[in-house]
């Protein structure tokens, strides 16, 4: 028991950030895909851990705080330079991106991006960590493979519902679409932003009255859903904003970890929205 004990707490002093990298995806995905974007952005994979902090995406703020905590590897969902694939070129002489790599590289600290991985599999961790924020995740789901993306709720309004969710998640720029009236009990819920086939493939379901999704183009789905109505179908959505929509997994996320390294410290820290309104004004800062 003791040797074991001394080995645990030997293995998370020289645990590499590449080595607890490996464990991380094999914990969401056997085999990672080719094209995955789930791969190292900055700095050196073979530093020792020494926490770990998750994060929806790895903001200034949230390096800052991470380096604060004494946390040196970062599993970030989202990019950390402003596109899917982390493609740096066009950034090269850009005055933002040259301070945020050079903040990482300064501060030792190793950013692995988690997305594809905790997205795939039976179970979508992502969506998981949202139900449970919501204390929907003993409501029914149809079955099938993408079953658990839909969710009959206790019959509703689109008007209450909305309030309700903006109530529980602290959403600061939410945004509805469909009539107030509408009566809403099958939901189908996509967090960040899957994009337009999969959002209205989640419409185009018969008895799905109401999307709520992180984000959507508003040229796109937004005026799919618009037409939809004027058409006269029961058809509405929310947009929460992206990192509310998945925030709460990535929160999860760092329970999962905490049992997966059970000797390393493993922060969340929360990146918040970005974006305000100008009745509330900021949120509050954070992490
Ligand atoms: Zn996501």
């Amino acid at each position: 028991m003791l040797l074991a004990l001394i080995s645990t707490a030997l293995q998370a002093q020289t645990l590499r950030a590449s080595d607890a990298i490996a464990q991380i995806q094999h914990r969401y995905a056997a085999v990672p895909a080719a094209t995955t974007v789930d791969t190292v952005k900055a700095g050196d994979p073979e530093a020792v851990v020494t926490g770990i902090a998750t994060t929806f995406l790895d903001t200034m703020d949230v390096l800052r705080e991470a380096v604060r905590r004494g946390d040196n590897l970062i599993i970030t969902h989202e990019p950390t330079f402003y596109n899917h694939r982390d493609d740096t070129s066009y950034f090269k002489d850009d005055p933002v991106y040259k301070e945020k790599r050079a903040y990482i590289e300064e501060h030792h600290l190793v950013v692995f991006r988690l997305h594809d991985a905790i997205h795939a599999g039976a179970t979508d961790h992502i969506l998981m960590g949202v139900y449970r924020a919501l204390g929907w995740e003993n409501y029914p789901h149809p079955t099938g493979p993408t079953g658990q993306y839909f969710v009959t709720i206790p019959k509703t309004t689109l008007g209450e519902i909305a309030r309700a969710l903006q109530a529980q998640l602290h959403a600061q720029t939410m945004r509805v679409e469909g009539n107030p009236a509408l009566s809403i009990t099958h939901v189908a819920l996509v967090p960040g932003s899957a994009g337009l086939e999969r959002q209205v493939l989640a419409l185009r379901q018969p008895d799905v009255e109401l999307l709520i999704a992180g984000e959507a183009s508003e040229w796109e789905t937004v005026e799919y859903v618009r037409d939809a109505v004027a058409q006269g179908r029961h058809k509405a959505m929310i947009l929460l904003g992206h990192e509310v929509s998945e925030e709460p997994g990535m929160e999860e996320c760092a329970k999962e970890l905490r049992v997966l390294f059970p000797s390393l410290r493993v922060d969340h820290l929360v990146a918040g929205q970005p974006l305000w309104n100008p009745e509330q004004g900021p949120a509050a800062k954070k992490p």
